[in-house]
């Protein structure tokens, strides 16, 4: 992600003692409230990555539906780490009930709210269809989060060996974007499916996170770190 409309700091003075290795067994969202990871953090996780393939396939003219953008994404999410990772949280446990949608990442619910979906390019009934597909498949592996936001920062990090913890052992909160190793996740995507053109992608996908975070973080000191 480069968030050229936003101040960036560099440097991650104060931070390093919350330095953790990468683990390659999933996908994690942004959300400060992850317990542990080391997971590849990304808006949305791998429904982000939905998201994403939804707006460039609009962009692109290929005509895909949302089911089909979310068999994509399902089936290469399943292929690289065996999972469909998505989250909720616990004010939201439930995604699907009742013929009803309601979750606790705001990278999604923001983008199937009608007053922002502009922002992300998408259409409220879009993000539903996928949603939908989705949620009750095998492999998806749905996190609920605990407890309410407070993160204090959104750290961004270029590093393939190392990230840092979403939530320290004092409790205190970071949004955590790992933006060397999506790229290499969103580049391999576009291996398997050429048709996908990696530029626009990476475009439609930043310009996705910096709607989230303009609505949930416009206020965050941003980091930039690499390690
Ligand atoms: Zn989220």
């Amino acid at each position: 992600m480069s968030p050229d409309t936003m101040t960036v700091q560099e440097g991650y003075e104060g931070l390093s003692k919350e330095i953790i290795p990468v683990k390659d067994d999933g996908v994690c969202c942004i959300d400060g409230r992850y317990e542990e990871s080391g997971m590849l953090s990304r808006a949305g996780a791998d429904f982000g990555l939905i998201m994403g393939v939804m707006a460039t396939s609009e962009k692109l003219q290929l005509g895909y539906s949302p089911e089909k953008c979310a068999q994509m994404v399902y089936d290469f999410a399943t292929k690289h780490h065996g999972y469909f990772d998505i989250h909720t949280d616990s004010h939201n446990s439930e995604i699907f009930n009742d013929d009803s949608l309601s979750i606790g990442c705001a990278h999604v619910s923001k983008a199937m709210n009608g007053t922002y979906s502009h922002m992300y390019s998408l259409t409220p009934g879009s993000v539903e269809r996928a949603l939908k597909w989705v949620v009750n498949k095998e492999k998806t592996r749905i996190a609920v989060l605990e407890g309410d936001h407070a993160e204090t920062e959104v750290v961004i990090v270029d590093s393939m060996v190392d990230t840092i913890l979403h939530k320290s052992q004092d409790g205190s909160m970071r949004f955590v974007i790992d933006s060397a190793r999506d790229e290499k996740y969103l580049r391999s995507f576009c291996e398997e499916h050429p048709e996908f053109n990696f530029e626009t992608l990476q475009s439609l996908i930043d310009t996705q996170n910096k709607a989230t975070l303009s609505l949930i973080a416009s206020k965050l000191p941003i980091i930039r770190m690499s390690i």
